[in-house]
């Protein structure tokens, strides 16, 4: 019997990006909740709606500085009989013929059931008089106008911004149960790679990537908690990627993921039992990118050029984090019009930088993926479909938002 050669494996078609990314958001679990004090919550995705522990406001009470009167008509001289101040209730109730001086947020006292603002009356010697009708109600806040007890003000799911901290602290919360924040490990590759700050030796740079994907991982919720440069050797890429894997629940390696001599990230990962879900994706700029997981770990080999590296973490990472926080995973997609004509890649989707305005996308300078200025005011991704010709200006493409 005559051995038989193998037979050729048919070529792999690369993902396309929607592909790609669903493959990382099927590994992807979500992350144990804790609690977390209001005052660390910023940016955190709650885990659990959040309801009001009462009214707020809490009490009737005052719109503006003036007088807690009884409604009724103009000209009315009443008498003063105490004053009642944020925080410090009048102990006298409003009676016929009385009124007492109120300030902003103070709680309305027994009896008013209006407020007349300072402007409107004419003070002498412990009486008012009051220039305008005042109509039940004039002025006065109400319980509950803003939160109503027991109502569910935050959902899970919403990352805490500005206002919802505020919320959760108005509507009674020190700690809102929050999902862990991912732990993230950053491996940069690369034999050219240089400290900021550093003096470059020939063919030398400065390793920028190291803190555009810790500052994108920072704003996705991720906690850095190990970052290596490594040199382009398989043992010193081994090592460090070895290191980051015992460290965290995400890996992101950036450079050595294409097919060159020096190329070591894509062994390393298959060595220490990164199972591979995917390289390459059908992508400008952006097409070696490769991912896997070893047990709950995800690990993304992005690609070294900066730009390549910033939008393969936007397109795929982040989603990622975001999932593993119980976050909205996908990122907002829009239409946005072209400013300027395109030409479309034969078999990639482009990803452009671009600023959109009125609906108009323009994109932000050169676009080669070593030109990280391209990423300088981009506030979004033009995904320029693949294909012949071009899309000419005005023409119609995806844009998803950085
Ligand atoms: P690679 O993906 O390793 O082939 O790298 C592609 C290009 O990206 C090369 O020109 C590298 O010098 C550049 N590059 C790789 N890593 C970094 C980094 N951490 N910071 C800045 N540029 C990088
Ligand atoms: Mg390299």
């Amino acid at each position: 019997m005559c051995a038989m050669a193998p037979a050729p494996r048919p070529p792999v078609r690369p993902l396309s990006i929607d592909e790609a990314r669903a493959r990382v958001l099927a590994a992807v679990r979500p992350l144990p909740a804790e609690d977390v004090a209001v005052e660390e919550a910023l940016g955190r995705v709650l885990a659990g709606d959040v309801a009001a522990a009462h009214d707020v406001p809490g009490f009737a009470n005052s719109a503006m500085d003036g007088f807690a009167v009884r409604s009724g008509p103009a000209g009315r001289r009443l008498r003063l009989v105490g004053e009642s101040r944020a925080g410090a209730p009048a102990e006298a109730e409003v009676g016929e013929g009385q009124a007492v001086r109120i300030s902003t947020g103070a709680l309305l006292p027994a009896g008013a059931d209006a407020v007349l603002q300072l402007e409107l009356a004419r003070e002498d010697d412990r009486t008012v008089t009051l220039d305008d009708d005042v109509a039940p109600g004039r002025n006065v806040r109400f319980p509950g106008e803003d939160l109503a007890s027991g109502a569910v003000v935050l959902r899970a799911g919403t990352r805490l911004g500005a206002a919802a901290v505020g919320v959760a602290v108005a509507a009674g919360r020190s700690r809102v149960r929050c999902a862990r924040r991912p732990a993230i490990a950053i491996v940069t590759t690369g034999d050219e790679l240089t400290a900021p700050g550093d003096a470059l030796g020939p063919g030398a740079l400065h390793d920028s990537n190291a803190l555009t994907l810790a500052a994108l991982a920072t704003q996705a919720g991720a906690q850095i908690v190990r970052t290596a440069r490594s040199r382009d050797t398989a043992a010193a890429t081994r090592a460090a990627l070895a290191g980051a894997l015992e460290a965290a629940d995400v890996v992101v390696a950036s450079g050595g993921v294409s097919v060159g001599p020096h190329d070591h990230v894509k062994d390393a990962l298959r060595d220490l039992g990164v199972e591979e879900a995917f390289w390459r994706v059908a992508l400008r700029p952006g097409r070696p990118t490769w991912f896997g997981t070893r047990g709950d770990t995800a690990v993304f080999g992005l690609p070294g050029n900066p730009v390549s590296a910033m939008v393969t973490f936007a397109l795929f990472a982040r989603p990622a984090l975001a999932a593993m926080q119980g976050a909205a995973a996908l990122p907002r997609r829009g239409r946005a019009r072209l400013a300027v004509p395109v030409t479309r890649h034969p078999d990639r989707d482009e990803c452009v930088r671009v600023r959109i305005e009125d609906g108009v996308a323009t994109p932000t300078g050169p676009q080669g993926s070593h030109v990280l200025t391209s990423m300088l005011g981009a506030d979004a991704l033009a995904i320029v479909a693949r294909g012949d010709g071009e899309v000419p200006a005005g023409g119609e493409v995806e844009v998803e938002r950085l």
